[in-house]
């Protein structure tokens, strides 16, 4: 097998909004990369599952379309980063949300290489459309896409509507989006490893765009410290 590492750590952060592919994308990147996907979405899903401390803290803010505290996000992200097998890269999915989170992870980018940002930009319209058909693994939490699946192709589960989907919550979460999340694409785009891609487009498209823009944006990196 191809050793696909790259010798400098890639470190590489989704932004966009929900329903925009960045679980999806993340998960295939992660995969062919041979990187860790950090999705703290998934984290706080599997507290909840487990009714951890954790889990029952965080439900109710969740099940509101809400964010969770930064200081507890961003605890749980710097434990996670710690861990051995995110020193030669990652792929943050849903962290940060917030400029106070985003400012934590420069903090803790401290000595690790550069963070690569990849914005997955979708029409509202759309989001709104993936997100009502949206299903996930009741027993191990992947996204299922509902058109084409009966059941979970990862553990052959049960497929279901995620609470938080729902119309209310989910006119919540893209609020929540636009005051609190929306502000970090500026904090980050002056930034020379900061892409936009278009996400409405097929999965497969959206993937080869990605995969250009992280090996673009890698490369300016290398030419800098070069
Ligand atoms: P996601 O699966 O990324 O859509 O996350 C589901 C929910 O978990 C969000 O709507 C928030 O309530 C919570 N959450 C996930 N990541 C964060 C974060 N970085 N900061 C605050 N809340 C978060």
């Amino acid at each position: 097998m191809i050793d696909r590492r790259p010798a400098v750590a890639l470190n590489v952060v989704m932004l966009g909004p929900p329903g925009a592919g960045k679980g999806t994308q993340a998960e295939r990147f992660a995969r062919s990369h041979d990187l860790p996907k950090i999705s703290t979405g998934d984290i706080l899903r599997e507290a909840i599952h487990a009714d951890t401390q954790l889990g029952r803290s965080a439900k109710a803010t969740i099940y509101a379309g809400g964010l969770v505290g930064d200081d507890v996000m961003i605890g749980i992200v710097r434990e996670r980063l710690g861990r051995s097998d995110a020193r030669r890269g990652f792929v943050l999915d849903g962290f940060p949300r917030t400029v106070v989170q985003a400012t934590a992870l420069d903090e803790m980018m401290d000595g690790r290489g550069p963070l690569v940002i990849v914005d997955i930009r979708v029409p509202k319209e759309v989001l709104l459309r993936r997100l009502a058909a949206r299903r996930i693994c009741g027993t191990c939490g992947v996204n299922a896409q509902v058109d084409w699946m009966t059941s979970c192709g990862n553990c052959g589960g049960e497929l279901v509507h995620r609470k938080d989907d729902n119309e209310a919550i989910v006119a919540e979460r893209l609020t929540v989006y636009d005051r609190q999340t929306k502000p970090i694409v500026e904090f980050y785009a002056s930034r020379p490893t900061f892409r936009a891609i278009d996400g409405n487009q097929p999965p497969d498209s959206v993937a080869g765009a990605m995969e250009a823009a992280i090996c673009h944006a890698s490369k300016v990196t290398g030419e800098a410290r070069a």
